[in-house]
């Protein structure tokens, strides 16, 4: 029985197929396996034989237990490989002796997101229908996610879906994915504000009793334990290719990306240093040379998913470092999100640095990353892939192979490219495919009333 738990320790152990459904945990809490599955030594060897999809449904037969039906896992894997366009699904590529980019952009919108969420939305309709439930889900964007979920769960037969995002101030390309797609259980939603507005709505709409009481709701963002899972299988299928224990770098936003790797450390192979590589939103950094975590108003920077300045998934790596204590991660967060800030005692903080280290690159270094890996490698990089380029260059290869993620196709923010190039880079298929399809969305004040309108009628449909 794979049974997930709280970080804050004050809700009902559950299982995988609830902690998908409910998102965040009662007590405010993010879910964690209770205990985390290990590979033996043999199934990790094992490994470096088997296909994208071969991993997969190992990791999830680990992660999902008996909380599905036989079947499911199979079929979501299935959809997975049919939705990449790359047989390996996620290739390790080799810049130079002792670096690599591992691609993850080569699913329907062309980030990294598609991964989780192709298997999230199956996994999601067979608990549905178990229990003869529909489910609404919101998400706030920035654009790769609300892009990732309108694909994945158009056309789903039992749940809704809302993107909020920020009007005019997504990429083209980003806003163009998500409201291209024509499917009724689809609602676009483009508010005249920032992103903080659009969470500060999802956060309204989440708690709203009327919508509570209608349905279950909950949200795709990455404290979700369904989207971690969903990316713990390109960490193994890395490492099972490579002949040391690599030092992954990956580029941060909400942490969840660079937790999933870490959990991939614990199920047993071994993993070397892992590197959070952020923009100019640099919370992590400072939390772990300060000791102090603070929220700062958030910088928009080039590689916009990850402008965020409260990383979601620091409260799971928090709960790891302070041996399971679930009192002591609740007191943290409880006071960060009250107060803005809160002082982190040295010993937590030495064990956090122990696990991860964080590095912040600026737009003009991600430039300079960008020309340097065109010069270099003939290659053209996305902003937040260069963000995690430029950290690798950081660091020692004596200490083991660096693979830094590639989490986008740079056509996905041709502005900042061709800026930094002097050339726009050539649109992948994804993008191209867009075309000039008809877009919908409705636009909204910033209010919960007119987003709330626009939901009621979206489940009216
Ligand atoms: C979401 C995103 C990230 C950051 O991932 P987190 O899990 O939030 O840390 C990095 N790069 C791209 C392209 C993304 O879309």
């Amino acid at each position: 029985m794979t049974t997930y738990i709280s970080t804050r320790g004050q809700a009902p152990d559950t299982t995988f197929a609830e902690a998908l459904l409910n998102g965040i945990a009662p007590d405010g809490g993010l879910y964690v396996p209770k205990a985390w599955p290990r590979l033996s030594a043999a199934e990790t060897a094992a490994l470096a034989g088997q296909t994208y999809g071969d991993i997969t449904r190992r990791t999830l037969a680990a992660f999902v237990g008996e909380s599905l039906s036989n079947g499911v896992i199979g079929d979501s894997v299935r959809r997975l490989e049919a939705a990449f366009a790359h047989p390996a699904v996620t290739p390790l590529v080799e810049l130079e002796p002792g670096l690599f980019l591992l691609e993850l952009f080569h699913g329907p919108t062309a980030a990294f997101k598609d991964l989780a969420m192709q298997l999230m939305a199956p996994l999601l309709e067979a608990a549905l229908a178990e229990r003869g439930e529909d489910l609404l889900l919101l998400t706030a964007t920035s654009g790769d996610t609300g892009a990732a979920a309108v694909r994945a769960f158009a056309g789903a037969r039992r749940v809704s879906l809302a993107v909020l995002h920020p009007l005019d101030r997504v990429s083209p390309v980003q806003r163009r994915q998500m409201t291209t797609v024509d499917a009724p259980n689809v609602l676009n939603l483009a508010v005249r504000g920032d992103f903080d507005d659009c969470q500060r709505l999802v956060k309204l709409l989440l708690a709203d009793p009327d919508l509570k009481a209608s349905r279950q709701v909950s949200s795709v963002n990455s404290i979700n334990w369904g989207r971690l899972a969903g990316q713990i299988p390109y960490y193994l299928a890395a490492l099972s290719q490579l002949p040391a224990p690599p030092q992954f770098v990956v580029p941060t936003g909400n942490f969840g990306d660079a937790f999933a790797g870490w959990a991939a450390g614990r199920m047993g192979p071994k993993v070397g240093r892992f590197t959070a590589a952020v923009n100019a939103n640099d919370a992590l950094v400072r939390l772990l040379s300060e000791g102090r975590y603070v929220r700062r108003p958030t910088k928009p920077t080039a590689s916009v998913s990850m402008d965020v300045q409260a990383p979601s998934n620091l409260e799971r790596l928090v709960f790891e470092c302070t041996g399971r204590d679930a009192e002591r991660t609740r007191t943290v967060f409880e006071d960060f999100t009250r107060e803005g800030a809160v002082e982190i005692e040295p010993k937590l903080v030495a064990t956090l640095r122990a696990e991860i280290s964080a590095v912040s690159i600026d737009d003009a270094r991600t430039a300079e990353e960008i020309r340097r890996a065109w010069q270099e490698y003939g290659r053209v990089l996305c902003p937040h892939t260069a963000v995690a380029l430029a950290a690798a260059r950081g660091l020692d290869r004596d200490e083991g192979p660096i693979v830094a993620l590639a989490t986008a196709h740079a056509s996905k923010f041709p502005e900042f490219v061709a800026d930094a190039l002097g050339f726009e880079p050539e649109p992948c298929p994804q993008v191209l495919a867009i075309g000039d399809r008809a877009e919908r969305f409705e636009t909204v004040r910033p209010e919960p009333e007119a987003a709330l309108a626009a939901v009621r009628e979206l489940l009216a449909r």
